[in-house]
């Protein structure tokens, strides 16, 4: 599957790797947290490099819904009720501050986005509650959200929450404006090489190994979605969410706002515009990642479900995947490891709203690298009791550990020797360990299903023909190469 935005993605060069190179600050991911982060540090005269395993944009910034949006869902009520409103109302101010750097430097690279009113909207009785509930949040937290029973929507909804004025963007487009800004000036980016270990030498270094050779840096920064390095125990206080988006063009008239159900399964919308043609973009039906078994159900109800609502064509020009990471007490982990991280930072757990957080937590991380402070950056994200002690992260490892033990019952009991039907995959035992059989394009691959980072057995992803740990989020294509998660390693082979 193939997104919209990396279909319609303009050429961004890179630069070759250099093994042995020192430089001020290595950024790793040039996702959207990557690319601000370096962007920013390059403006203030430092030596960087951004080293990338895949593409730039090639995970969750490119398969995004790209809203940038203040109006976030349910946020602002769960924020209140884990912290209070004064926690709420600086996640507000970060995130205001995100949207205007990332809307400013748009307006100053002539780089197009539309202006869009962003709407959380209900369908039942539950649903009005949770919107009564987040429209007190976010009066309580400064943002002027009204109630409204106006939509476009053509199905009856038991009210809607109303933002106006937020946008939305072709992501790739301002990954290519940032990168561009980047390398002008003097900063390297370098797709294909894969950080794998970070280790503190004398005299406040950081070698940093990677697949291609080590290179050198004061500050390191892991923007790479779910950190990678295992330091700190973020695998264990966010969730990887994968859902997915798909692109209809448009035959008639259909609502110009964002809107977001507030009720399952969720439903997102906004349009796009791309090479002359209109789009209609749904997304929703999420679930924690390799736990669902067939996610190209999940793809054809979003497609039917437009097509019976909207005014498009009867068939998808595109259809994708992504996830993102939600945090167990609402709000984004952004700052220096607490563990063995001198210099080095993380930022994630954005919780599917990181064209705002991504930006914000940008600004927050250069200004620390530099020296300096943003007044809302310092409470926001002031470390924090390890939330290993909030009862929704005992819930989410209980689940981490029953998949893990129903994993290996799983894979143990099955033995197959028939190729599986194409598109698909299975676990069976071979020697007492788990082994993946899928077939892909007519090829059979067998694979270890065993992921290298904390030993889950893979489950198939029949959608995206790839294998999915349901432990931490770590997913590899049918021939076992690592796509994304905190894995730094590919599959065995079988
Ligand atoms: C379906 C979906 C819809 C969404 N819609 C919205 C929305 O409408 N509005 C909104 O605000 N947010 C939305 N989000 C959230 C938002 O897209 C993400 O929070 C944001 O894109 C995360 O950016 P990032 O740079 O942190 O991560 P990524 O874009 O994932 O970038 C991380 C990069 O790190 C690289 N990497 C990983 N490991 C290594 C390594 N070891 N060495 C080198 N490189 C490595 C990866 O290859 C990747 O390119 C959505 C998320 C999803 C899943």
């Amino acid at each position: 599957m193939k997104s919209l935005w990396l279909d319609t993605a303009p050429v961004i060069p890179t630069d070759p790797f250099d093994p042995e190179a020192s430089y001020d600050t290595v950024v790793v991911g040039a996702g959207l947290t990557g690319l601000t982060t370096a962007a920013l540090l390059a403006r203030s005269g430092q030596r960087l490099a951004l080293l990338e395993a895949r593409t730039v944009g090639a995970v969750t910034t490119g398969n995004t819904t790209a809203k940038v949006s203040l109006l976030q869902g349910t946020q602002l009520s769960s924020i209140t009720s884990h912290h209070n409103a004064e926690t709420a109302r600086q996640y507000v101010e970060a995130n205001r501050q995100g949207q205007s750097w990332l809307l400013r430097f748009c307006d100053e690279n002539g780089i197009g986005y539309e202006v869009r009113d962003a709407y959380t909207y209900a369908t039942t009785e539950q649903g009005l509650k949770s919107l009564r509930k987040e429209h007190e949040a976010a009066q309580a937290a400064g943002l002027d959200v009204e109630f409204t029973a106006e939509t476009e929507l053509p199905f009856a909804t038991t009210g809607a929450l109303r933002l106006r004025d937020q946008a939305q963007i072709q992501p790739m487009t301002v990954l290519a404006g940032l990168a561009k800004d980047y390398r002008a000036h003097g900063g390297r980016l370098i797709e294909g090489v894969r950080v794998t270990g970070a280790r503190h030498e004398e005299g406040a270094v950081i070698k940093v190994a990677t697949s291609q050779g080590e290179v050198t840096a004061r500050h390191l920064v892991l923007a790479t979605g779910i950190p990678i390095l295992d330091r700190g125990g973020y695998f264990a206080v966010l969730k990887p969410e994968r859902s997915y988006a798909v692109a209809l063009p448009v035959t008639g008239e259909v609502p110009q706002g964002m809107y977001l159900s507030v009720d399952s399964p969720t439903r997102s919308l906004r349009t796009a515009e791309a090479d002359g043609i209109s789009y209609l973009l749904a997304g929703g039906n999420g679930h924690t990642v390799g736990r669902k078994k067939y996610t190209q159900e999940l793809v054809d109800d979003l497609v039917d479900w437009t097509v019976e609502n909207f005014a498009v064509g009867s068939a998808a020009s595109y259809a994708w995947s992504a996830q993102d990471y939600s945090p167990a007490r609402s709000l984004p982990y952004v700052g220096q490891l607490p563990v063995m991280g001198s210099n080095i930072y993380v930022a994630t757990g954005y919780n599917k709203w990181g064209m705002t957080n991504a930006v914000a937590a940008s600004l927050a991380l250069s200004a620390e690298i530099l020296g300096g402070e943003n007044p809302w950056a310092r409470e926001l994200y002031k470390p924090r009791v390890a939330p290993l002690d909030a009862a929704s992260t005992l819930r989410d490892n209980a689940e981490v550990g029953l998949s893990m033990l129903t994993g290996w019952a799983a894979g143990l009991a099955n033995s197959t020797d028939t190729a599986p039907p194409e598109g698909q995959g299975v676990v069976s035992r071979e020697n007492g360990k788990p082994v993946g059989t899928c077939t892909v394009a007519g090829e059979t691959s067998r694979v270890s299903a065993v992921c290298p980072h904390l030993k889950g057995v893979l489950n198939w992803n029949d959608a995206e023909q790839s294998w999915d740990c349901p432990l931490h989020g770590s997913r590899f294509t049918a021939k076992g190469t690592l796509l994304e998660g905190p894995a730094v390693k590919n599959l065995d082979p079988a």
